[in-house]
Order: structure tokens, then C-alpha cells, then sequence
């Protein structure tokens, strides 16, 4: 089967905006770097990269008469917040496990952001102090079945939509997309950078490409940044949907090692919990470019962009793609970091790589 066999619920405006960020270019003076926009990818809840992934899942919630969508994710997760808001387009319920997954001494962190988005989205918010983990969980099961009990048709979607046989797709057909936009531009990114936690954005990219590969496009590198902290985990996720994903939509060879990278430096202790080096990117783009980053996800994988270019393992004549894959709505809980208007961050030339993670 191909990727354009497979039905998409459209959730997305369109193919979703790419730009040169100029500005933070010439500040590294290194690679051009442009940025792909999944913030701002849908009308639904200020979108993000679940929405397109759901593009791909909400076919076969329909097919099967679901009623609920079921999931989990933490407090200010971003994923849940997409499913509420797909769930009330649809006209379905949404039943969300929100777990403590973040330790996080923000007195409104269970209130604010993604959270109250969802409750206004009126799906049934379940808190639960369980820690992070994204792996199947029991609160889930007990939400699924709860709502079998009240004779309503479940639909389970694993936290990050990715452990699921289609979510991959929605990001292999990001990596079509792409193409087609730089046959529009006229432009070749040859190194795109992408956070990777719950692992189907950056396997879905790797599966697409694969595609692209297979049938004569250029090659080009595909860089996860851990944002989880559990670097193992991440990279055996990220293999194992990039490798499904793949053979679901066609490429015959197995992935090389190579197609899979996933660098850990910038992810901090901890899932959730910035550090210097993310703050410091947040405020660099915040600065330079307008463009707003989160402290769990883009901050650290902005992070990471800012030093592979810095350093020049990004080579200064490659043209770099940053996914930004939303999540900004998680700013409202990490309110305290910001309480000052600070200068722009240390001079690139003095970090190296990984070197204020
Ligand atoms: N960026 C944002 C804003 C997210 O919400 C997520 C979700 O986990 C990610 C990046 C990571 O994507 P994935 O979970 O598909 O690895």
C-alpha cells in the first residue's frame, strides 16, 4: 500500500506555512535556517503535530462507530488538548487521563493552558498522580472500560497518538509535503531538526523520507532531539514506528541506522523541566524572530538546532528545516520563568555543543 491509499480526515488548513527565519540565521552565521509551522497548522485549538497525526486515526474511529475518544497524556499536555478539540468538531466525547507527569511547582500547572483549553472544549478531564511514562498505562484501561460500562463506544488513542498502527502517517505525509513546497520554493532542506518524546512525528518524517528515497529523491538527515530525558526509550520508539511506518506504506528495503538519529544533550534531567539551554533558545527566537517556543518541547529542540549549527556539525552550507510542532499553550503553568524582560542570550560563538544542556 501506498501513503495516498490510506483515508485522511482533514483537520489541517493545508499544507502548513514554511519560512526562512533570517534574522536568527544571521545571528549563528552558520546554515540557512527555515521553519515549518505545526503551530499554526489548524483552526482546531490552536492545532500542532497531533492534529495532523489524528488525521490519520479519526477515519478509523469513525469506521468503527466510536462515540469517545480516549486518552492520556499529562497535565499540560498537548496531545490531549488536540484530541478534545477533534472530538468536539466530530461531535464525539472526549474522555482524557491527565497525569502528574511533570513535577512542576507551578501553583495553576493543573489549571491553565492546555488543560483549561480542554475543559472548554468540554471533554471529561480525569487527573491522576501518576508520573511520566509512555507506556500503556492502568488509568487508561479503567477510563476505556468506564466508558464501555456507560454503553459508550470507546475509541483508545495512546498518549501521543504514536503507539498505534497509523501514527506514523500523518508525518510521512509532512515529509511529502515538504517535497512538494520545495519544488514550490525551489529550495532542498538537507537537514531537518525535530523534538521526539512520544516518538511518531520524527518516525513518521523518517518512514516518508524513506519513501521519497526509494523513488529517487535526494537524501537528506533527519535529526531527532530527545526532549523525554529517557534517550533509550525515545530511540527504540522512534525505530520501531519509523520501521512499521515504513513498511505500511511501501518502502521495501529495512531503514538504515543512519535514517535514525536521535540526540540526547539538550533534554535537561528531566521530561518538562527546562534548562538553561532551552531558555536561552526560547528567548533567542522569541528575540530574533517572533516566533514563540515552549520549555518542554521546541525550546529543546531549538536548543539543539542553536548548537549543531554553532558548532558547525550542521555545515554552514546546508539549509536546515526546524519542524515546530506547537505547544505553546504550556507557556500559561511556566509563567515564573519569565517575570523579567531579560536581554538576548549569551553570544553564540561562546556555547558549544550540548554545552548549557
Ligand atoms: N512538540 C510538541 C509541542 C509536542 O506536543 C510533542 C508531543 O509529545 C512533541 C513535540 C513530540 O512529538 P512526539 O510525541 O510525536 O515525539
Amino acid at each position: 500500500m501506498a501513503l495516498s491509499d490510506f483515508p485522511r480526515h482533514r483537520l489541517t488548513f493545508g499544507p502548513s506555512p514554511v519560512h526562512p527565519m533570517p534574522r536568527l540565521t544571521a545571528h549563528l552565521g552558520g546554515a540557512s535556517i527555515w521553519a515549518k509551522r505545526e503551530d499554526c497548522n489548524s483552526g482546531l485549538a490552536y492545532g500542532g503535530n497531533k492534529t495532523r497525526k489524528l488525521e490519520y486515526i479519526v477515519p478509523d474511529a469513525l469506521a468503527q462507530g466510536a462515540d469517545t475518544l480516549v486518552s492520556i497524556g499529562g497535565y499540560q499536555s498537548n496531545h490531549t488538548r488536540q484530541v478534545a478539540a477533534v472530538a468536539a468538531s466530530l461531535g464525539l466525547k472526549a474522555v482524557l487521563v491527565q497525569e502528574n507527569w511533570v513535577d512542576w511547582p507551578d501553583s495553576v500547572n493543573d489549571r491553565v493552558g492546555n488543560i483549561l483549553l480542554s475543559r472548554i472544549m468540554g471533554a471529561e478531564v480525569r487527573l491522576d498522580p501518576a508520573g511520566f511514562g509512555i507506556e500503556f498505562k492502568e488509568s487508561w484501561s479503567r477510563a476505556i472500560e468506564d466508558v464501555k460500562q456507560r454503553g459508550g463506544t470507546p475509541y483508545p488513542i495512546p498518549a501521543g497518538a504514536s503507539d498505534h498502527r497509523l501514527g506514523g502517517l500523518g508525518f510521512a505525509n509532512w515529509a511529502y509535503e515538504v517535497e512538494q513546497q520545495e519544488r514550490d520554493l525551489g529550495i532542498f532542506f538537507d537537514t531537518i531538526v525535530v523534538c521526539a518524546v512520544t516518538g511518531s512525528t520524527h518516525a513518521g518524517m523518517i518512514a516518508g523520507f524513506a519513501a521519497l528515497e526509494e523513488a529517487g529523491g535526494r537524501p537528506r538527515r533527519v535529526i531527532g532531539i530527545d526532549a523525554s530525558a529517557k534517550i533509550e526509550e525515545t530511540r527504540a520508539q522512534v525505530a520501531r514506528i519509523a520501521t512499521a511506518t515504513a513498511k505500511l506504506i511501501g518502502v521495501e528495503r529495512p531503514l538504515r541506522d543512519d535514517e535514525i538519529t536521535i540526540l540526547a544533550d539538550w533534554a535537561g534531567d528531566r521530561y518538562g523541566i527546562p534548562v538553561d539551554s532551552t531558555l536561552d533558545a526560547i528567548r533567542l527566537t522569541g528575540q530574533l524572530e517572533g516566533v514563540i517556543l515552549d520549555p518542554v518541547y521546541e525550546g529543546k529542540s531549538m536548543a539543539g538546532l542553536i548548537d549543531l549549527v554553532t558548532a558547525r556539525e550542521i555545515s554552514p552550507e546546508s539549509t536546515v528545516l526546524f519542524a515546530h510542532l506547537g505547544g505553546q499553550p504550556a507557556l500559561n503553568a511556566y509563567s515564573s520563568l519569565f517575570t523579567h524582560t531579560s536581554p538576548l542570550p549569551i553570544e553564540s560563538q561562546e556555547r558549544g555543543v550540548g554545552g548549557t544542556a
